[in-house]
This record gives C-alpha cells, sequence and structure tokens, in this order.
C-alpha cells in the first residue's frame, strides 16, 4: 500500500516537474512578432570604435546587451561583398559575388521578406543608397547581378513590399522601357510621395518615397534626419498590422566612407545610422514583441585605430584597404528572442534564427 502510495506521488512529482520545465521552455521559446533588421553597410568593428571615441561614449548601440560574432564569406570569395552578404541574411545561403536573392546556380531563393508577406504580416524596406542598391534589393529582388538595377526595379514594383523608402527614383521613372514603374505601381493600390512630411501625414500603408533621383545625399550634404526620421515612419506604419512586420533599414553609406577612406564621411554617417537604433530601441520598449537586430554585411577598409584623445573625442585612424575585409563582424541583438544572437556563428545563420523565431 505504502509503496503503491510512495509511486503515485512520484509520479505527480514527475507529471510536475515536467510541466515546470515545460512552462520554464515556453518562456524561453517567445516568439517575436515583428522582426526589425538594421543593417550598417560596412560597420565593423573598428568603425563602432572609432565613432565611439569620436562621440565620447554616446551611442545607443551601448543598450544592447546581446552581442554575438559572425563570419562574413561568400560562396566564391573569402571578402563579401554586399549582394552576397544581404543575400545570406536575406535566404540563409551562401551564394557568390554580386547576387542578388539567388544561389549559385542563379535560381530565385525566397527571403524572410517574402515568408513574412505569405503569411499576411506587412513589410518595409528603407535606405540611404538606392532601394535597388545591392543590401535593399537582396531582400526583394532575384537577379544575377547586382548592377541589373532597371530589373531590380521591376522587380521591388512588382513585390508585396508594402513600404519603401531611399533613392534611386530614376531607376524607376527613366527607364530603359520607358515603363513609368510609379504608375504600375499605383494602379496596385500606392501611394508615391516625394517628401517624408507627406508620406508622415498619410494613412496609407502601401507607399513608396523615393525621395533622390540617384542615392540620397551625404549627411554631410544636408540628408538631415532622413534616416531616423524614415525608420520612425515606417515602424508606425507597420505595426498597424497586427500579424506582425519585417523591416529592413540599411545606414547605406557607412561603407562608402570606408571605400574613400574618408574617416569623416564613414563617422558621420555611422552617427546617424544609430540615431536610427535609437529609434528602433525605443519602438521595443514600447513594443516588446518585436525582436531588433544590428549588424553590417562586412567591414570596410581596413580601418586601423591608432591614436587619439578620449576626452577630446578625437581619433586617429589609417586604412589597410580601398575594399571590403574579411574580419568577423558583430551582431547586436535586442528585445524578444535576442538571447539567441549570442555567441560565434554565420551570416547565414542571421536568417535561419529570424526563421526559426518567427516561423517554427
Ligand atoms: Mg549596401
Ligand atoms: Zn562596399
Amino acid at each position: 500500500m505504502i509503496k503503491i502510495i510512495l509511486l503515485s506521488f512520484s509520479t505527480l512529482l514527475m507529471s510536475c516537474s515536467v510541466k515546470f520545465s515545460s512552462e520554464k521552455n515556453s518562456t524561453k521559446t517567445q516568439k517575436p512578432q515583428n522582426i526589425i533588421l538594421m543593417i550598417g553597410d560596412g560597420m565593423g568593428l573598428s568603425q563602432v570604435s572609432a565613432t565611439y571615441y569620436q562621440q565620447k561614449s554616446n551611442l545607443n548601440l551601448k543598450k544592447i546587451k546581446n552581442i554575438g560574432l559572425m563570419t562574413t564569406h561568400s560562396s566564391d570569395k573569402l571578402v563579401t561583398d554586399s549582394a552576397a552578404g544581404a543575400t545570406s541574411f536575406a535566404c540563409g545561403i551562401k551564394t557568390y559575388n554580386g547576387a542578388i536573392g539567388v544561389d549559385d546556380n542563379k535560381k530565385s531563393v525566397k527571403t524572410i521578406l517574402e515568408y513574412f508577406e505569405d503569411k499576411n504580416c506587412v513589410t518595409g524596406l528603407v535606405a540611404t543608397s538606392t532601394i535597388t542598391h545591392a543590401t535593399p534589393a537582396s531582400f526583394v529582388a532575384h537577379q544575377n547581378k547586382r548592377s541589373m538595377h532597371e530589373e531590380i526595379a521591376s522587380d521591388i514594383a512588382n513585390s508585396e513590399t508594402d513600404l519603401i523608402i531611399g533613392g534611386g527614383l530614376k531607376y524607376f521613372t527613366e527607364r530603359k522601357d520607358k515603363v513609368n514603374l510609379l504608375e504600375k505601381m499605383n494602379s496596385r493600390g500606392f501611394q508615391n510621395f516625394t517628401s517624408l512630411e507627406d508620406l508622415q501625414n498619410s494613412n496609407s500603408l502601401k507607399s513608396i518615397a523615393l525621395l533622390a533621383k540617384d542615392a540620397t545625399p551625404r549627411i554631410s550634404e544636408g540628408r538631415g534626419d532622413f534616416l531616423p526620421l524614415a525608420t520612425e515612419i515606417a515602424l508606425d506604419k507597420l505595426s498597424t498590422n497586427k500579424n506582425g512586420f519585417f523591416l529592413m533599414v540599411e545606414g547605406s553609406q557607412i561603407d562608402w566612407g570606408g571605400h574613400d577612406n574618408d574617416q569623416n564621411y564613414l563617422i558621420s554617417e555611422l552617427v546617424d545610422f544609430d540615431k536610427a537604433i535609437g529609434i528602433a530601441i525605443d519602438f521595443v520598449d514600447k513594443n516588446p514583441e518585436t525582436l531588433l537586430i544590428v549588424t553590417a554585411d562586412h567591414e570596410t577598409g581596413g580601418i586601423a585605430i591608432t591614436g587619439g584623445n578620449v576626452e577630446e573625442g578625437k581619433v586617429e585612424t589609417i586604412f589597410a584597404s580601398k575594399h571590403h575585409t574579411g574580419a568577423l563582424i558583430p551582431v547586436y541583438a535586442y528585445g524578444r528572442g535576442s538571447e539567441n544572437f549570442r555567441g560565434f556563428y554565420d551570416n547565414t545563420d542571421v536568417f535561419k534564427k529570424m526563421y526559426k523565431l518567427k516561423f517554427e
């Protein structure tokens, strides 16, 4: 009799412990409803370090506690370009430098943005380059070469992406085929905006705002608060959807400062990108069902900090290259599911982690 009681008691204990551990697991694997992926093109650790000292340690990026490191090589080169790098984030595959949303066999691969669209979520792209540039393009277009801007623009115009903010108007309205893609998009229910103010004051979600023929101006040439404001507007609009959203925001020109070996160019662009990061962090604080990931596709310029003055916010640097380099790149994650981004992994794992957290 005592044996039976003991047995049933231990069974009860076991079932309790099973119950407790499954509860523990369910809080561990809480799913993000929304994912914000912010890519500082060419923003390696040295770029962040130089900006940290110049800004006297005032960086929003410092608020992010979950940090990992990743490898970024492409399928054909140790040093990636932005197309292969962004395709790894977008599709979870290694592909050749120059590939836009296609694999080594030039076959289209479904992107994270397209998976979100399939599940009745809404999506957006924000960049300070042309919206057809390699980084934003790889989330929504499928082309063999990054230089195919007009074909990429057609892919964007035909896509389900809800909100598009950046430069690159000429690829939509001054095309060899004479097609006006903005008019085509209007007929599909998109509204077209020529200022962020008008976009902000509108109620429409399906919107395109291409505010420069080519890339948007440099921050030093008067771009103002375009990127932080575009990020804020995008978050406002996309968060009206109850199924969740995916937003990609790119600080495109940090990379161009690196290619130019221009310390002031890259730091001013990174400071601007960090303001947009601050907007995204505030959004996650108010909407904790959101996951924010901040990373880069690669380092650019092989920048090294050789001296400076901490109190004065002065930084001395030298550049080892005019091109990209193969250094490990940090991944910063904040909000729901962010603990999954600690450790050492590959750029394709960024896609795999996002996909698993949202859809599995
Ligand atoms: Mg880019
Ligand atoms: Zn580059």
